[in-house]
Protein backbone atom coordinates (compact mmCIF):
# COMPACT_ATOMS: atom_id res chain seq x y z
CA UNK A 1 0.00 0.00 0.00
CA UNK A 2 1.53 3.64 -0.94
CA UNK A 3 0.83 6.11 1.62
CA UNK A 4 -1.51 9.21 0.70
CA UNK A 5 -2.94 7.00 -2.69
CA UNK A 6 -6.23 7.33 -2.60
CA UNK A 7 -7.17 4.16 -4.68
CA UNK A 8 -5.06 2.08 -1.61
CA UNK A 9 -7.10 3.53 0.54
CA UNK A 10 -10.42 2.47 -1.02
CA UNK A 11 -9.16 -1.08 -1.28
CA UNK A 12 -8.15 -1.13 2.31
CA UNK A 13 -11.55 0.18 2.94
CA UNK A 14 -10.13 3.63 4.89
CA UNK A 15 -11.76 5.36 2.30
CA UNK A 16 -15.32 4.82 1.13
CA UNK A 17 -16.17 3.44 -2.56
CA UNK A 18 -18.60 1.46 -4.75
CA UNK A 19 -16.99 -1.75 -4.88
CA UNK A 20 -18.77 -3.42 -7.90
CA UNK A 21 -16.21 -6.35 -8.05
CA UNK A 22 -13.22 -8.07 -6.69
CA UNK A 23 -10.84 -11.37 -6.83
CA UNK A 24 -7.50 -12.48 -5.66
CA UNK A 25 -5.29 -9.52 -7.42
CA UNK A 26 -8.44 -6.71 -8.10
CA UNK A 27 -10.65 -4.49 -7.25
CA UNK A 28 -13.47 -2.69 -9.49
CA UNK A 29 -15.19 0.31 -7.98
CA UNK A 30 -17.62 3.49 -9.68
CA UNK A 31 -16.03 6.24 -10.58
CA UNK A 32 -16.50 9.39 -8.30
CA UNK A 33 -17.10 11.20 -11.45
CA UNK A 34 -18.80 9.33 -14.37
CA UNK A 35 -18.45 9.97 -17.78
CA UNK A 36 -21.60 7.94 -18.67
CA UNK A 37 -23.61 5.77 -16.07
CA UNK A 38 -22.28 2.87 -15.00
CA UNK A 39 -18.08 4.36 -15.03
CA UNK A 40 -16.30 2.60 -13.01
CA UNK A 41 -13.01 1.71 -12.54
CA UNK A 42 -10.44 -1.37 -12.22
CA UNK A 43 -7.99 -1.71 -9.85
CA UNK A 44 -4.74 -4.08 -9.19
CA UNK A 45 -4.79 -5.01 -5.47
CA UNK A 46 -0.74 -4.37 -5.44
CA UNK A 47 0.19 -0.39 -6.17
CA UNK A 48 1.68 0.28 -9.27
CA UNK A 49 1.76 3.63 -10.57
CA UNK A 50 0.92 3.39 -14.70
CA UNK A 51 1.27 1.13 -17.52
CA UNK A 52 5.29 1.44 -17.26
CA UNK A 53 5.13 0.01 -13.72
CA UNK A 54 2.63 -2.86 -13.10
CA UNK A 55 3.95 -6.13 -13.10
CA UNK A 56 2.63 -8.37 -16.08
CA UNK A 57 0.26 -10.86 -13.62
CA UNK A 58 -1.42 -7.68 -12.35
CA UNK A 59 -1.78 -6.09 -15.85
CA UNK A 60 -3.00 -9.47 -16.77
CA UNK A 61 -5.87 -9.77 -13.94
CA UNK A 62 -6.91 -6.23 -13.67
CA UNK A 63 -8.03 -6.56 -18.28
CA UNK A 64 -9.83 -9.43 -17.71
CA UNK A 65 -11.29 -7.95 -14.50
CA UNK A 66 -12.11 -5.15 -16.51
CA UNK A 67 -14.15 -7.36 -19.05
CA UNK A 68 -15.85 -9.59 -16.58
CA UNK A 69 -17.18 -6.60 -15.61
CA UNK A 70 -18.09 -4.88 -18.70
CA UNK A 71 -20.11 -7.92 -18.99
CA UNK A 72 -21.78 -7.53 -15.40
CA UNK A 73 -22.35 -3.87 -16.79
CA UNK A 74 -24.11 -4.60 -19.79
CA UNK A 75 -26.50 -7.14 -18.12
CA UNK A 76 -27.16 -4.51 -15.60
CA UNK A 77 -27.03 -1.70 -18.02
CA UNK A 78 -28.10 -2.95 -21.58
CA UNK A 79 -25.28 0.09 -22.57
CA UNK A 80 -24.79 0.13 -26.61
CA UNK A 81 -20.84 -0.31 -26.57
CA UNK A 82 -18.00 0.11 -24.44
CA UNK A 83 -14.60 1.93 -23.80
CA UNK A 84 -11.69 0.13 -21.98
CA UNK A 85 -9.41 3.56 -20.97
CA UNK A 86 -6.17 4.07 -19.25
CA UNK A 87 -4.15 7.24 -18.89
CA UNK A 88 -0.28 6.91 -18.63
CA UNK A 89 1.57 9.91 -17.10
CA UNK A 90 0.11 13.39 -16.95
CA UNK A 91 0.67 14.30 -20.69
CA UNK A 92 -1.97 11.66 -21.22
CA UNK A 93 -4.34 12.67 -18.28
CA UNK A 94 -3.60 10.38 -15.78
CA UNK A 95 -4.54 12.36 -12.44
CA UNK A 96 -4.60 9.28 -10.60
CA UNK A 97 -1.56 7.72 -10.03
CA UNK A 98 -2.36 3.94 -9.06
CA UNK A 99 -2.75 2.06 -12.07
CA UNK A 100 -6.80 1.42 -13.22
CA UNK A 101 -8.66 0.71 -15.99
CA UNK A 102 -12.23 2.75 -16.99
CA UNK A 103 -14.89 0.94 -17.97
CA UNK A 104 -17.19 3.38 -19.64
CA UNK A 105 -20.55 2.14 -20.91
CA UNK A 106 -21.02 3.77 -24.09
CA UNK A 107 -24.83 4.88 -24.73
CA UNK A 108 -26.16 5.74 -28.58
CA UNK A 109 -27.09 9.28 -27.18
CA UNK A 110 -24.26 10.06 -25.08
CA UNK A 111 -22.16 13.18 -25.17
CA UNK A 112 -18.78 11.81 -25.34
CA UNK A 113 -16.84 12.57 -28.11
CA UNK A 114 -13.42 10.95 -29.90
CA UNK A 115 -10.94 12.90 -28.33
CA UNK A 116 -8.78 13.84 -31.63
CA UNK A 117 -9.63 14.57 -35.07
CA UNK A 118 -8.53 11.71 -37.66
CA UNK A 119 -6.41 13.63 -40.16
CA UNK A 120 -4.35 11.66 -42.01
CA UNK A 121 -0.25 11.87 -42.10
CA UNK A 122 2.47 13.42 -44.13
CA UNK A 123 3.97 11.12 -46.88
CA UNK A 124 6.04 8.38 -45.39
CA UNK A 125 5.52 9.51 -42.13
CA UNK A 126 3.74 6.71 -40.62
CA UNK A 127 6.62 4.29 -42.09
CA UNK A 128 8.92 6.47 -40.52
CA UNK A 129 7.79 5.99 -37.40
CA UNK A 130 7.18 2.65 -37.30
CA UNK A 131 10.73 1.66 -38.47
CA UNK A 132 11.80 4.07 -35.12
CA UNK A 133 9.45 1.94 -33.03
CA UNK A 134 10.84 -1.59 -34.51
CA UNK A 135 14.34 -0.22 -34.23
CA UNK A 136 13.72 -0.06 -30.42
CA UNK A 137 13.45 -3.12 -30.11
CA UNK A 138 11.68 -4.88 -26.91
P1 LIG B 1 -7.35 9.25 -14.51
O1 LIG B 1 -7.61 10.72 -14.74
O2 LIG B 1 -6.13 9.07 -13.64
O3 LIG B 1 -7.32 8.41 -15.73
O4 LIG B 1 -8.61 8.72 -13.70
C1 LIG B 1 -8.81 8.92 -12.35
C2 LIG B 1 -10.28 8.73 -12.09
O5 LIG B 1 -10.46 8.57 -10.69
C3 LIG B 1 -11.14 9.94 -12.50
O6 LIG B 1 -12.11 9.51 -13.46
C4 LIG B 1 -11.77 10.40 -11.20
O7 LIG B 1 -13.11 10.80 -11.35
C5 LIG B 1 -11.65 9.19 -10.31
N1 LIG B 1 -11.51 9.50 -8.90
C6 LIG B 1 -10.71 10.45 -8.36
N2 LIG B 1 -10.82 10.43 -7.01
C7 LIG B 1 -11.69 9.45 -6.70
C8 LIG B 1 -12.20 8.95 -5.47
O8 LIG B 1 -11.88 9.41 -4.37
N3 LIG B 1 -13.09 7.92 -5.55
C9 LIG B 1 -13.47 7.39 -6.74
N4 LIG B 1 -14.34 6.38 -6.70
N5 LIG B 1 -13.01 7.82 -7.92
C10 LIG B 1 -12.13 8.85 -7.90
ZN1 LIG C 1 -2.20 2.85 -4.64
Amino acid sequence: MAEECIFCKIIAGELPGEIVDSDERTVAFMDINPATPGHALVVPRAHSTDLMDIADEDLEATIVAARRLARRIEAALDPDGFNILNACRPAAWQTVFHFHLHVIPRYEDDPLKLPWIPRGAEEGQIAAVAEKIRAAGA
